[in-house]
């Protein structure tokens, strides 16, 4: 019994030593290339150097300093953390409006936590919440452990809910009139609503509003193709909330929705998928970023897992190429394009979202500006790019290392053999580690 109690102490010693105290050690990685998330090109002969949870130099291989614990990773390219702009970590099921109304927000919690990890480990060191199926805060909560060092996981933001139309893409628009239930999305009517909606997610820490202003693909009984908002509501929107602080983010399918909220002043338009030249015209006077959430629609394709399955199916099919089409002309003309994956780490595996990079290499971004796309300028569009998105001096010390070269094999990045973030080293396959393993 008292060997029992005396191993554990020995390994929680040893395990909190792994952890805790990187915050005094400090690492020299070493892998083949450096992708900085800045220069164009791969970087060769640096080691990057960490101290506590920074990056405190980037310097020649040759000049290592003595008492730095050196990290070999051969074979391997070093790069910024992802950054993952578009994501929804309570969603754990494929059918998620149904598994919304099966499940409490405490189960949604500790099976979005794991999911997070998950999303950790494959490489995704910050993730936007881009609303989520949840009555209550669940992920404002994770956030709360994970900053505090309760429980390891990536660094968050977002919106606690989508806030919808009645009968939007956030409504559950497939139970009898007679039925009372709590939608997945956050439902509100009208400016003095909307205002309120906005006002009780600040509230309760969402750092992002999240605005359903057309319908949506994956959920019952709406209309992509269709604006929800009226323009007067919109504009309530963008209002209250930029009187917070706070910035927007647009869920937008429609034409004209994107355009009406790109004018009315989201800092982000989601998906987009019937963007229109007017669309990257707007886009790049107002410096809207796009997150275009691409392979989600690929994966589901045809795939039978989906409550809207055949709504979904109808619409992909017909306007992929186009789409594909107009994002590579977006990004032509400046657009700044940052990686979302939408639905991943539960109810698609972790390390398949990293296919988003190929998609946006596939719509014309170079392997370099897709890996930029998910890094430097998903900083950006957090308003984080003071401390992530580049391996810089003086920045967190959120890092991966990939497989060879990811610019001559992007999906190097589905399965990344080294990730720290924070100076915390999470995964490292060279030496067989893992945090969650231990
Ligand atoms: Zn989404």
């Amino acid at each position: 019994m008292h060997s029992l109690i005396f191993r554990q102490f020995i390994l929680l010693v040893i395990t909190v030593g792994y952890l805790s105290t990187s915050e005094a050690k400090t690492y020299a990685l070493v892998a083949d290339g450096l992708i900085d998330g800045k220069a164009n090109n791969v970087l060769q002969d640096k080691a990057v150097i960490v101290t506590g949870n920074q990056i405190t130099a980037i310097i020649n291989i040759d000049h290592i300093p003595k008492g730095a614990i050196k990290i070999d990773l051969p074979g391997t390219t070093l790069m910024p953390g992802m950054i993952n702009a578009h994501e929804h970590p309570l969603l754990y099921k494929s059918d998620y409006q149904n598994a919304h109304l099966q499940a409490s927000s405490a189960y949604k919690a500790l099976l979005g936590l794991k999911n997070l990890q998950s999303l950790l480990s494959a490489g995704w060191t910050t993730i936007r919440v881009m609303g989520d199926g949840d009555v209550y805060y669940a992920n404002q909560d994770i956030r709360k452990v994970i900053d505090s060092g309760v429980f390891l996981g990536p660094r968050l933001t977002g919106a606690a809910h989508y806030i919808s139309i009645t009968g939007g893409g956030g409504d559950v628009n497939y139970f009898s009139p007679e039925q009372n239930v709590i939608a997945d999305g956050l439902i509100a009517d009208g400016p003095d609503e909307i205002r309120k909606a906005i006002r009780k997610e600040i509230k309760y820490g969402s750092d992002w509003i999240k605005i359903m202003v057309t319908g949506a693909f994956m959920s019952v009984g709406d209309d992509p193709k269709n604006v929800s908002f009226s323009p007067e509501e919109l504009s309530a929107a963008m209002e209250e909330a930029s009187r917070h602080n706070v910035p927007v983010a647009a869920h937008a399918h429609a034409t004209d929705g994107i355009n009406q909220a790109i004018i009315a002043g989201a800092r982000s338009i989601e998906h987009g998928s019937y963007l229109n030249e007017e669309s990257i015209a707007l886009m790049v006077k107002h410096q809207t970023y796009y997150v275009p959430t691409i392979y989600i629609g690929d994966y589901y394709a045809n795939s039978g897992k989906l409550l809207a399955q055949s709504k979904n199916d109808n619409f992909y099919t017909s306007f992929r190429d186009e789409w594909l089409q107009m994002i590579g002309k977006a990004y032509k003309a400046g657009v700044k394009i940052a990686v979302g994956s939408d639905l991943c780490g539960s109810a698609i595996p972790s390390h398949v979202c990293a296919r988003e990079f190929a998609t946006l290499i596939e719509a014309g971004l170079s392997p370099m500006d897709a890996i930029k796309a998910g890094t430097i300028v998903g900083a950006e569009l957090l308003q984080w790019d003071d401390r992530l998105g580049s391996i810089e001096t003086d920045k967190l010390a959120d890092i991966i290392a990939v497989s060879g070269n990811p610019l001559e094999d992007i999906s190097a990045l589905e399965n990344p053999v080294f990730v720290m973030k924070d100076g915390v080293i999470i995964l490292n396959d060279v030496e067989n580690y893992s945090a969650f393993n231990h």
